[in-house]
Formats: structure tokens, sequence, C-alpha cells
């Protein structure tokens, strides 16, 4: 059976990561204008970057929970092809020993640089001084993907999405497009695990609440007997 799943920020949350949107999540203590777009960026960078040096070093201090333990084994298991797609920045589906993740809203451990593209890791505490090792130039940030930019591998991402036969949206508020219209392009069965009803928990054929701890590692042992 083809698999795709999609993981958001619930399935971190346990982890010790703040959500976004929920009543003590991040959107709360930080206006996402001046913290995730390009123009809060040209505007005061070095806001920015504090904020995410901050999200960084809270990483750092986490470690992966059962539902990113569950999803590395079904990645594993013979009888399922998995293609995980997270909108996640953090790398706890890469600790937890995911191989190939499809990060679409980038990677906080990465950095970037606008002039010529290149990615390295990034340092623990990014500033807005920092050179691009490859060309040396001023311009580098955080590789994530801000409001009003274009998630990375959409054309992969609609593809699997499309021929697969399960499609299951984990810990996602489905606020953020394009990521909550993909449930429409899915082309088999559709599921939902989440805390509580997505915004678009009726577009799924089967819906199931619960902590992720909890839900995921259950279902990830049924499907794999
Ligand atoms: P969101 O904050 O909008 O929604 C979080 C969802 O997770 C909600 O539906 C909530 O009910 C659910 N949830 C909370 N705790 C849970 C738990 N213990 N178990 C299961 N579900 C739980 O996040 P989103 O939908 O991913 O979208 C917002 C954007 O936020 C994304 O673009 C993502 O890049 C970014 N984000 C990433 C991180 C991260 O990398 N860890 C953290 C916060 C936000």
């Amino acid at each position: 059976m083809k698999i795709v799943v999609l993981t958001g920020a619930g399935v971190s949350a346990e982890s010790g990561l703040g959500t976004f949107r929920d009543t003590d999540g991040l959107w709360t203590k930080y206006d996402l204008n001046d913290v995730a777009t390009p123009e809060g960026f040209a505007r005061d960078p070095a806001l920015v970057h504090d904020f995410y040096n901050a999200r960084r070093a809270n990483c750092l201090e986490s470690l992966p929970n059962a539902a990113h333990t569950a999803l590395a084994a079904l990645e594993r298991s013979a009888s399922h092809s998995l293609t995980l797609i997270t909108q996640n920045i953090d790398d706890l589906h890469e600790r937890a020993g995911s191989t190939e993740v499809i990060h679409m809203h980038g990677a906080l451990m990465q950095a970037l640089c606008v002039a010529c593209d290149a990615r390295w890791g990034a340092p623990i505490r990014m500033r807005p001084d920092d050179r691009c090792p490859t060309c040396g130039t001023r311009a580098t940030r955080p590789d994530v993907v801000w409001f009003g930019e274009v998630p990375y591998q959409m054309d992969r991402i609609g593809e699997a999405v499309q021929a697969s036969d399960l499609f299951v949206a984990i810990g996602t508020s489905a606020e953020v497009y394009p990521a909550a219209g993909l449930v429409e392009l899915a082309g088999g069965e559709t599921l939902e695990l989440n805390l509580e009803p997505s915004a678009r928990a009726n577009a799924f054929g089967a819906r199931q609440f619960g902590r992720a701890t909890e839900i995921v590692p259950a279902w990830v042992a049924k499907i794999t007997g």
C-alpha cells in the first residue's frame, strides 16, 4: 500500500516544541508578519534571527517522541511504501530514524544564501552579518519557507498524494495552504489523526482524535499488523 503522511506542529508538541495556533501557541507571543514573512525579515533581520535562534535552541533541547518513532518504524516496514511530508521545520523525524523526509516548509537546522542559493548547516545563532561560506555575501537567512513564499517540492508532493492509496494528516490545524488542500488531491482513502478536529476534518474519510504519542503508534501498529 502506498501511504503518504503529512505531519504538522502537533506531532512535535509533546516533544516540547510549541505549536502555532493553539491557545498558548507561538502566534499568541509573536506577530507572524514580523517573524515569518520576507517583509518582516527585510524590516528587522535581527528580530527574525532571534526568533529562529530561539526555535533552534529549543529544538536542540528536545527529543523525538513516540509518534516520530512510530513513523520511522513505518518507513522501515516492508509491507508499505511511505512518503513522509512535514510542515515542521524541526529535525525530530530524522532524529527518530526517518531517512526520507520532505520538509515542505524548510529546515531550521539549515541556512540559505539568497545570493547564490548555497545551503549549509545553520550555526546555533545566526546573525544578520553572517557571510555565506560559498560566495562570501552577507545575504544569509534560515532555510525556512515564510508566509507568501512557495513551499518546497510541491510537484513531487502533489504527485505522491495523487498516487497514494492512503493519505494521513497528523497534528495539523489545516489553516496553512497549500498543505491544508492536499487532502483534496488524495487518490485513495484519507485519515485525520489530530488532538481535535482540524479546519478540514470533514474533508477526510476517517478521523481519530487524541494525543499524537498515543494515536500514531496505535495506528502504525494496526496497519503493520
Ligand atoms: P498548528 O499550530 O497550526 O496546528 C497544530 C495542530 O496540532 C492543531 O490541530 C492541534 O490540535 C494539534 N495538536 C496539538 N497538540 C497535539 C498533540 N499532542 N497530538 C496531536 N495533535 C496535536 O500547526 P500546523 O498545522 O503544522 O501549521 C502551522 C505552521 O507552523 C506550519 O507551517 C509549520 O511549519 C509551523 N510550525 C512548525 C513547528 C515545528 O517545526 N515543530 C512548530 C510550530 C509551527
